[in-house]
């Protein structure tokens, strides 16, 4: 085989050719690695929005297991005691029900709380009650506490006794010492007790007596007996407006008091 010998021109032609077919190869690789590198990020941004759109179903899913108002909201669940067909105690010279006077207070407490921006749920707004019986009753509002997360159950009642119409004033019950329910009942008694109508009775425990709707809810709870209907002046100071502005304004208070307290407590955890 002969071999032609090359001209210089050729040589540097063929030098050209080789180094425009590098210069193409390059072109290619840089073009494939382009195009390699925007199809991951491609399937990157798909990848980050699926797992977005799945925590934001998770989210919603939870969410949608809160009730529509509380939220981040600090909730207050007001049981007006008794209702309906269950009257509670009765003063009968005064004409005085329990329920009525529960009702009429606790809707108070409402109104004052809710102008706080405090997220407010009732167990009765009205002499109508959604149970027929006591143990449904105390059971159903229990429920509404705890469906709607409320961070506080207060449970507004009178109280009765029987041996002596002599025995009057105000107590509040809670389930522990040393602990917040305790701590909210102190608020309250303390607020009670400085309008001064009545004698203040102080705390009261489940040691004493096991009171089913503080057992049974998750919120700190307290039950308030504001005094006695079998007392003729406890009972005229509860049916009177003067009466039931001051106990309402006192216990919320109390309530707006505790509030801020746990706020303070939390943002310096
Ligand atoms: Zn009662």
């Amino acid at each position: 085989m002969q071999y032609k010998q090359l001209t210089s021109e050729e040589i540097n032609r063929r030098i050209r050719l080789r180094k425009k077919r590098r210069i193409a190869r390059r072109k290619r690789r840089r073009r494939f690695f382009s195009l390699l590198f925007l199809l991951i990020l491609i399937c990157s941004i798909l990848l980050i929005r699926s797992c977005n759109n799945k925590s934001n179903s998770k989210t919603e899913s939870n969410t949608s297991l809160k009730p529509l108002l509380s939220e981040d909201r600090f909730t207050v669940c007001i049981d007006a005691g008794h209702g309906e067909y269950d009257n509670g105690t009765y003063n009968e010279n005064l004409n005085a029900f329990e329920k009525d006077i529960a009702l009429d207070i606790s809707l108070k407490i409402g109104q004052i709380l809710e102008k706080e921006d405090i997220n407010v749920i009732y167990t009765r707004k009205d002499d109508t009650t959604p149970w027929k019986s006591q143990s449904d009753s105390l059971k159903g509002r229990c429920d509404i506490s705890n469906k709607n997360n409320a961070d506080i159950f207060v449970s507004i009642h009178c109280n009765y006794y029987d041996d002596s119409p002599n025995i009057r004033g105000s107590e509040v019950w809670c389930r522990f010492k040393d602990t917040k329910d305790e701590k909210l009942a102190k608020f309250i008694n303390n607020n009670l007790s400085m309008i001064n109508f009545t004698e203040n009775r102080g705390l009261k425990y489940e040691s004493e007596k096991k009171l089913y709707v503080l057992k049974n809810t998750y919120a700190t709870s307290v039950l308030i007996e504001l005094g006695y209907l079998s007392n003729t002046k406890d009972t005229k100071y509860l049916k009177s407006l003067e009466g039931k502005n001051k106990c309402a304004r006192a216990i919320s208070e109390a309530i707006i008091k505790y509030k801020d307290l746990i706020n303070e407590d939390e943002q310096q955890l």
